[in-house]
């Protein structure tokens, strides 16, 4: 079975909305990010007053790294003003009060278009990597003309716990997804596609396994399956180096849902204004997978699914690698996976203790890194040698904390390493 060393069996909690089928949840008024991405945030090109259609263009810039950002509804623009995101940084909101006419402005769809037109599209949609990263497609590619790309893999393990969305997308949009990666696989004029599916979902596997110029590869059920550089050895056995992108090994990733969206864009002409969300968690009274208009608040979406009882942590994204939230004012966005409203029962709320040099946390880094060290550097201020300890490879999985027995918040611990060696050059 296809895999990568190391790692961790988490539960996996897919059965609350594995079932479920993607519904529309309705929107009121929206707050949308201009910063949906990794780079920089886009600047607004409308301003209050103007009377904006859902797929109009809200906010772009003249250079650097950013996706375009649209409106998800029809109505006016009652301000922007500049508050936090779900991943805490602070930007422009673009506030929209929806008139429910549902007006679009889209692009014309192409046909048969050019790898130049597709590439061209994908940026002007503002696609970016919907497995959660927020890379903006554009840029990934389109590699430097010296780096040659020969496979490029479709991301649908799914990997996190609660999440289902890229599941339902693989079984009730199968053939989007395909044509989506042949768009890609077009851009990078690849030899081999593949899709790596984790073996917990066989209906996905079977879904997608019609398609003669796709690869299905059936990966083992193991977390961080789907990250990066472990997809990329799993499948292919190559081994990115340390501090390098995928590139440097011939490889490109995309998530499932980023290929969907790509389909729409060029064929629908569609720009990236909603996305399907997993709403999960035992406190959430309605759970399931809906599309969802970014924008839209995380208040309006409690209020939507009602709750059992007040949840002890709310997350956007997996209980790995998401984000905790503490502000409802906060927005769904490109990259908004999921959104779990969670119970006592289902969080770790232990103090940390010392370390007992157990050595746990180092036999699961599928970076082969030794947290315990990092941490304990990180500790007494010593971070040229947080450094020394490969800090900057961490790719912030959770597997060491989730492992420790003592419960210490290695990730805070080495994601503090990572800032200050970054920010003091060290
Ligand atoms: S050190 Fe980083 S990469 Fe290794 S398990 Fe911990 S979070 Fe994951
Ligand atoms: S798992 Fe926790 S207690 Fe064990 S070595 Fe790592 S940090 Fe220390």
């Amino acid at each position: 079975m296809h895999t990568f060393k190391k790692g961790i069996h988490p539960p996996y909690n897919k059965d609350i909305t594995k079932d479920s089928s993607i519904k529309e949840m309705p929107v009121k008024d929206v707050t949308i990010p201009l910063l949906q991405h990794i780079g920089k945030a886009c600047e607004p090109v409308v301003k209050e007053g103007d009377y904006v259609k859902a797929a109009q263009l809200i906010g772009t810039l003249d250079k650097g790294m950013y996706a375009n950002i649209f409106s998800s509804v029809s109505g006016f623009v009652k301000g922007i003003k500049n508050i936090t995101t779900s991943n805490g940084q602070k930007c422009p909101h673009v506030v929209i009060e929806n008139d429910y006419k549902d007006d679009k402005l889209l692009f014309l769809p192409l046909s048969e278009p050019t790898a130049e037109q597709i590439l061209q599209r994908i940026k002007d949609a503002g696609i970016v990597g919907m497995g959660g990263a927020g890379f903006p497609a554009h840029i990934k590619l389109n590699p430097p003309k010296t780096k040659t790309i020969d496979t490029l893999i479709i991301n649908g393990s799914e990997c996190e716990p609660y999440i289902t969305c890229d599941y339902r997308l693989m079984i009730e949009h199968t053939a989007e997804i395909a044509e989506g990666a042949r768009l890609l696989g077009k851009v990078l004029n690849v030899k081999k596609i593949y899709i790596g599916i984790e073996n917990n979902k066989p209906a996905a596997i079977k879904a997608l396994s019609g398609y003669r110029d796709i690869e299905v590869v059936p990966l083992k059920t193991k977390y961080p399956q789907g990250a990066e550089k472990q997809l990329i050895y799993a499948i292919t056995k190559r081994t990115v180096p340390l501090g390098k992108l995928p590139m440097e090994v011939g490889c490109v990733n995309d998530n499932v849902h980023t290929a969907y969206s790509i389909y729409h864009a060029v064929y629908s002409g569609i720009p990236c204004y909603e996305r399907i969300v997993t709403i999960s968690g035992s406190a959430a009274d309605i759970t399931g997978n809906f599309i969802i208009k970014t924008g839209t608040p995380l208040s309006y979406i409690s209020e939507y699914c009602g709750m059992k009882e007040q949840p002890a942590k709310i997350i956007f994204g997996g209980p790995m690698m998401g984000a905790s939230q503490f502000n409802m004012d906060v927005a769904v966005s490109k990259t908004t996976s999921s959104i779990l409203f969670l119970t006592e029962n289902e969080i770790n709320n232990h103090l940390a203790g010392p370390c007992i040099n157990c050595g746990r946390c180092a036999r699961v880094c599928p970076m082969n890194l030794m947290p315990m060290f990092i941490d304990a550097y990180t500790l007494t201020g010593d971070f040229k040698n947080a450094k020394k300890y490969g800090a900057d490879a961490c790719i912030e999985c959770g597997c060491c904390a989730y492992t420790c027995p003592t419960k210490r918040p290695l990730v805070q611990s080495i994601r503090l390493a990572k800032k200050i060696v970054r920010e003091k050059k060290i």
